[in-house]
């Protein structure tokens, strides 16, 4: 099968149906080469319902990992958004996709280096990496609108949630790993009750 005929049928089986219903989020993943953000080894396995190694001990999150937590931002066009765990750059052309401003840091400098190569080539819109630790989220650029994390801390970092707007939300994988609760968490002013949303199985995030 060629890879455009991949992706529409892993939109159509591990997407349509397991209820991902937010349509730019589809045309997103409909439209993003993500056999170009792996690896050439490990390029048969771009469209399989699971993650896939990216090297350096990492993976590229399954796609309907991408797509629920993608969703579960509520984005809308213009915002500002950081991305901790760059990664593969995958998830930060998914959000760039739909039309907001990505900030993705990454504390692995191949994987950072690879991921901006992989994203320029494919001139995704406004996105900029960063290297550094997301544990002390990004100072220079914030308050953002949204977070996503996508690789898990045991307890939810300070320096991300203050990072967020008054408005802001933050999506992120919390707890040691088999325990991992993916929480939608708001601005602390706004004295919301963290939600949880479903188990989930990151790589965890790691101190700098
Ligand atoms: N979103 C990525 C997948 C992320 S895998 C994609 O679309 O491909 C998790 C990533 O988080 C790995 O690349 C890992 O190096 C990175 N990471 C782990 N701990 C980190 C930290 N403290 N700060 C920034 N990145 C971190």
């Amino acid at each position: 099968m060629d890879h455009t005929a991949a992706r529409a049928e892993m939109v159509a089986t591990q997407l349509r149906a397991r209820h991902i219903r937010d349509e730019a989020v589809i045309a997103a993943i409909s439209t993003v080469p993500r056999h170009l953000f792996i690896p050439e080894t490990n390029r048969d396995l771009a469209y399989r319902d699971g993650p896939v190694a990216i090297g350096e001990g990492q993976t590229i999150s399954q796609p309907y990992l991408v797509a629920l937590m993608t969703e579960a931002l509520q984005l809308s066009a213009g915002m500002r958004v950081l991305e901790v765990g760059t990664g593969s750059g995958y998830q930060a052309a998914i959000l760039s996709a739909l039309g907001v401003q990505v900030h993705s840091l990454e504390l692995r400098p191949r994987l950072q280096a690879r991921a901006t190569q992989t994203l320029n080539a494919l001139g995704a819109g406004d996105v900029q990496t960063h290297l550094g630790d997301g544990f002390d989220g990004l100072c220079a650029f914030a308050p953002f609108d949204r977070i996503i994390v996508t690789a898990a801390p045991n307890a939810i970092p300070h320096a991300l949630r203050a990072q967020l707007s008054a408005q802001g939300q933050m999506i992120i994988p919390v707890g040691a790993r088999k325990k991992q609760i993916l929480m939608r968490v708001y601005n602390h002013e706004r004295r919301l009750p963290d939600e949880p949303l479903i188990p989930v199985l990151f790589v965890p995030m790691t101190a700098g």
